[in-house]
């Protein structure tokens, strides 16, 4: 499943054939993926100008003077640059043209979404999907401080309340994980147990995870424009995350899995209180 780290390479890798560009067509294939695709939406998008193209959480805002349209790569989606003529392929749902190119959507699951929200319903930070989302992990508003504040009365496990996204947004069942180990933190203590020094090293972990992550992706930003290539997520080399059994990189000791609201955690006992 795309992560926060994937979805920012995409938007990097997007962007740049994106704004300051005029949309010349817009071609749907389907229904729509997770929901409907938006009434009329290439008549909303045509001739029209994009601004800018950003990500909020897990979402791509492509911005237009008049509306946002909002992308959500659900599962198992990805968005390639083609040049416009390249046929389209069974799961290639959603193509937005901008001149030579097309922006393609391929999404085989159709857990993703495409949604408009148009400037009259105002800012699209206001949307459904948007306003409930926490801070952003690599912003300035991510702080020690404002994770200890924010979880006085939480009295779930610290894994899952980094997963649940309203105090901080995009961090996902691998890199939460990931996190919890370089901060030395047992995934399971209950959020409102992390004292402040705990938390100022969770808060650089996270940060220090994405960002490493985002650097790794930014290798396969050319795959964004190969005609028939996939543009593959890349693999890392976890410390913990689908290791279970394996012994722990640091101290040697069997890495664990157990299962956390249905998802996944790994961790080391011995490295993690
Ligand atoms: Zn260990």
């Amino acid at each position: 499943m795309p992560e926060l780290p994937e979805v920012e390479v995409t938007r990097r890798g997007v962007a740049p054939h994106l704004d300051g560009k005029i949309v010349t067509a817009v071609t749907l294939r389907h229904d729509g993926l997770r929901w409907p695709f938006p009434d009329k939406l290439a008549a909303r998008l045509c001739n029209r100008r994009i601004h800018a193209t950003r990500r909020r959480g897990k979402y791509l805002l492509i911005e237009f003077d008049h509306g946002t349209l909002i992308l959500h790569l659900g599962m198992s989606g990805h968005l390639r640059i083609l040049p416009k003529d390249t046929p389209a392929r069974k799961h290639d749902h959603f193509d937005l043209e901008i001149g030579a190119q097309v922006l393609r959507m391929t999404d085989p699951r159709r857990f993703g979404a495409v949604l408009w929200h148009g400037a009259e319903e105002g800012p699209v930070e206001e949307h459904i999907l948007l306003r409930g989302l926490g801070v952003e992990p690599l912003e300035e508003g991510f702080s020690a401080e404002m994770l200890y504040r924010n979880t006085r009365n939480r009295s779930a496990a610290i894994k899952q309340v980094l997963l649940a996204g309203d105090i901080v947004v995009g961090v996902g069942n691998i890199y939460a994980s990931e996190s919890l180990f370089k901060a030395g933190i047992n995934p399971k203590t209950a959020a409102q147990r992390i004292g402040l020094a705990r938390y100022e090293k969770l808060v650089a972990a996270i940060r220090e995870t994405l960002a490493a992550a985002i650097a790794q992706g930014g290798s396969t930003l050319r795959d964004f424009m190969a005609a028939n290539g996939q543009p593959g997520y890349f693999q890392q080399s976890y410390f913990v995350y689908d290791r279970a059994g394996e012994p722990c990189r640091v101290c040697g000791a069997t890495v664990r899995q157990l299962k956390q609201g249905q998802r996944s955690t790994f961790y080391c006992p011995n490295c993690q209180k």
